[in-house]
Formats: structure tokens, sequence, C-alpha cells
């Protein structure tokens, strides 16, 4: 309709953080157990809200540009993400780019690789969305490779033989997540190695968005290889997902093209001071994951005795589950809707249901919720 709109935009469709999110079908009275985003189930304690807003009050001046370089932050990161690596490494500031969520950091990447027709980029479905959703919307082609319906490793012959083959534009990165979202798998010894013989004119970008629950990482073998990224973000583990924050740690010359490229305040002061004040209170903000933890396994037990439901090991906060085969007839489509009518929205995608570990009480209605509904399905 308009004519100075970019002709491809007509097929593209905005963002939807809950695709489903926002039924008028359901019962006012109906108060949704949010499981369908991954984020930690517990706000902040009240203490620590207290202090940030304090801290906006006393320290912030709202008619001032925020810190344009997030030096404070910068160096309060580095210290963090050295502090989990096993191996003797030493992250330093010049290291880390921050962005307004790891969403900013997966554009800067795309640009600072790809744009202008210079390169296309390979992910193994199912997987992350934002990747080829940010790529599409740069025009940026996206070439995928499958999983082991088994395991969900990567197809790794695949991914050979679309690096070899894919020209005008070839391949320059290749975006995996440590552990995988919706699968919930962690990458395989045999997936790193074949990370470790991509050729240097490929980026490789580990996203450890997971990492506070997972506790693996690759950031102890960044020194080893210049083309490597690794994504990790505020959004989980850290209960932060209201401000916005996420990092890439990676090579000083890859930093400071992605810092070239980023907007100029992208991180409002608010945002930085709370980054600051979590990371400083670490030991009691992270002390929950162990229950978590618990949880998650918890809700694996007591799902694994339904028959209808076929699940796998999780190295995240979340799991994903599929239907049996002798059940796969019935719609998950369905399941998911009455599951939501019934209080609890969990994500549909990857041809199964992504379900966050919440807290005790959202875990026992979960499971009794789908223990129900399965037991009325026919094999
Ligand atoms: C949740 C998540 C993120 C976090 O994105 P933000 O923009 O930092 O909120 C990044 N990567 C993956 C795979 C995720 O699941």
């Amino acid at each position: 309709m308009l004519e100075f709109i970019r002709s491809d935009l007509a097929g593209f469709n905005a963002y939807s953080p809950h695709p489903s999110g926002h039924d008028t079908a359901l019962a006012a009275e109906v108060v949704l157990d949010h499981l369908d985003t991954n984020e930690n189930p517990y706000d902040l304690p009240e203490d620590v809200k207290q202090k940030l807003g304090w801290l906006y009050q006393q320290e912030i001046r709202s008619n001032r540009y925020p810190d344009g370089e997030h030096r404070a932050l910068k160096q309060a990161i580095a210290a963090y993400v050295t502090e989990t690596v096993a191996q003797p490494a030493v992250i330093l500031p010049d290291m880390i780019s921050i962005g307004n969520g790891s969403d900013e950091l997966i554009r800067s990447l795309l640009i600072a690789t790809c744009l202008r027709g210079e390169g296309a980029i390979l992910v193994a479905e199912p997987t992350f969305s934002m990747y080829a959703i940010e790529a599409q919307g740069l025009g940026i082609p996206v070439v995928t490779v499958g999983r082991s319906p088994l395991t969900f490793e990567m197809n790794l012959a695949e991914a050979e033989a679309a690096i070899a083959s894919t020209q005008d534009p070839p391949i320059r990165a290749v975006f995996v997540v440590h552990p995988n979202s919706p699968t919930a798998n962690a990458l395989t010894p045999t997936e790193l190695a074949w990370l470790r013989t991509l050729p240097s004119h490929i980026l490789v970008v580990i996203d450890e968005a997971y990492f506070e629950f997972s506790q693996q990482t690759v950031v102890g073998e960044l020194a080893q290889h210049p083309n490597w990224a690794v994504l990790r973000t505020f959004s989980k583990a850290f209960r932060l997902a209201a401000h916005r924050i996420g990092y890439a740690i990676g090579h000083p010359a890859l930093i400071a093209a992605l810092e070239k490229i980023r907007l100029p305040y992208n991180l409002p002061s608010t945002t930085q001071v709370a980054a600051q004040l979590v990371l400083a209170q670490r030991q009691t903000l992270l002390a929950v994951i162990p229950e978590l933890l618990q949880e998650r396994d918890r809700l694996f037990q007591a799902l694994s005795t339904c028959p209808q439901l076929r699940l796998w090991p999780s190295d995240a906060n979340f799991l994903f589950v599929r239907l049996q085969p002798n059940y796969a007839h019935h719609s998950l489509a369905d399941i998911h809707q009455q599951l939501k009518a019934a209080g609890t929205l969990v994500r549909h995608t990857g041809d199964g249901l992504r379900i966050t570990v919440g807290t005790p009480a959202e875990n026992t209605r979960t499971i009794a919720r789908l223990t129900h509904l399965l037991a009325a399905l026919s094999p």
C-alpha cells in the first residue's frame, strides 16, 4: 500500500512473543501460569528491588544520556564470565559487547558478517527462531539443516554438505544454542569437535542463554578460536527479562566490529544499573537454581508416567515433549489450547511443547492439568 516500503516486507509478520497468548476466548477468571518464555519464575527479592529503586533515585540523572560505552558494566561482566570458566582464561572488557537483549547482538553479528549480500547463515531446526527472523529481516539467506529425531543432535553431514555447496552468497555464520531451545540438549562432544573444524572465514555463534542452568560453556576455548562468539543474557537465570540486556564474548577485533554498528545509547541507565546490581548479588539470586533444577527433574519424572508423551532429558530450565507415535494423530495445537484454557501457557513449537520450569506450585498445576487432559486421548 505504501509505495516506499521495501517490497519483500509484505510477506513478513511482526514477531509475536506469545503466539497464542492473547486469546479473548479465555475465561476472564483464568489466571495464566506463564510457562512459555523460559524466564526465571521469581521476581527480584523485595530488598534488591528497593535497592534498585534507591539507585534510580540517587544515582541516575534522568536528563542525562546513559554511559554509551558501558564501562562499569563491562568490567563487572568480564569478572563474572572469568569466574564461570574452568580453564585458566581471563576475559577482559574489550572481549565484551553489550546489547539491548541478546536479540540486538544477533542482529549486530548478522550486520557485521552477512549484510550486502556477503553471506548466508546456517541453523539446525528446530532451534531459537530469532536467528532466522532477524536474518530474513535483513535480507540475509537462511540455510537450514535437520537434527536427529532421537537425540536432536545436528545432522553434521548435512551441515557439512550445505557449507560446501552454498554459493552466492556462501555461509558466513553458523548459529547454535548450548543447550538448544526448544529441545533442551547441550552440544555433544561430536558437535563441539565439528564446530572446532569450521574454517576461520565462518563465524560460529554459540548462544549460552541457559548457561546458569547447564553450567556448560565454551568460553574457555575462545582464545583458540577467534572466529567464535558466545552469547549470554540476563533475561533467564538473572531475572532481568524486563530490562533487556544480553552480551557477546569474543575476540577483541570481532567485538570492535560489533561496537561500530551498535546504536550509541542502546542501554538505558536503569538497565545498566540493574545488571550491575544483580551481578553484585549473584550469590543470592542464583541460589534458586538448584531448586529449579530439582523441580525440572520432578516435572520430568511426573510427566514420564504419561504413556501419551515422549520426553527428552533437559540441560536447561525447560522440558521439550512430543506425543508418542501411537498418539500422534491428536492435534498438539488442540492440546496446547486446552492446557491454556486450564490456565497453563506453554510454547507449541518444533512439533512439540516446550514447558518452562516454574515455581513448585506452578509445576504441580502443570502436571495435574496436562496429565488430566492427556488421559482423555485414545491411542
Ligand atoms: C531467551 C533466549 C535468549 C535471550 O534473548 P534476550 O534478547 O537476551 O532476552 C537468547 N537466546 C536464546 C536461545 C534464548 O532462548
